[in-house]
């Protein structure tokens, strides 16, 4: 898996770091947005293989930012997974209604990681079209 691109909309530095740390550690080429509307734009162009996207996000939030993505044909095959503390069950609920292909709860569990990104990029598109 490795030299698969992962684009990470993260706003906080600090998960921002630990998240590229550790998938550039598994071999993941890490591409980097800190805002929906940069993450909306990067992966655009960058031919990513999975997006990870914050919830919470200065500007427009993950949501609106995957409804951006979802208009972009180049993105039709591309897995994108929410990323949030939310943690309760309405809101890993609403990720997928809302067409996230699958979530992530914060904290990131860093052993962890690795082998849920290999998961979500062979899974695919869980909201298939
Ligand atoms: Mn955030």
């Amino acid at each position: 898996m490795g030299g698969r691109r992962i684009l990470v909309v993260e706003d906080n530095p600090l998960n921002l770091k630990l998240v590229r740390d550790v998938l550039a550690a598994s071999g993941y080429d890490v591409v980097e947005a800190h805002t929906g509307e940069e993450g909306v734009d990067l992966a655009g162009t960058c031919d990513p293989d999975l997006v990870l996207m914050d919830l919470q996000l200065p500007g427009i939030d993950g949501y609106e930012a995957l409804r951006r993505l979802r208009r972009d044909p180049r993105l039709e095959e591309v897995p994108v997974v929410a990323v949030t503390a939310f943690a309760m069950k309405e809101d890993r609920e609403r990720t997928s209604r809302e067409g996230f292909d699958g979530y992530l709860g914060k904290p990131i569990s860093v052993p962890a990681l690795p082998s849920q990104v290999g998961d979500f990029l062979e899974r695919g598109r869980a909201n298939g079209r």
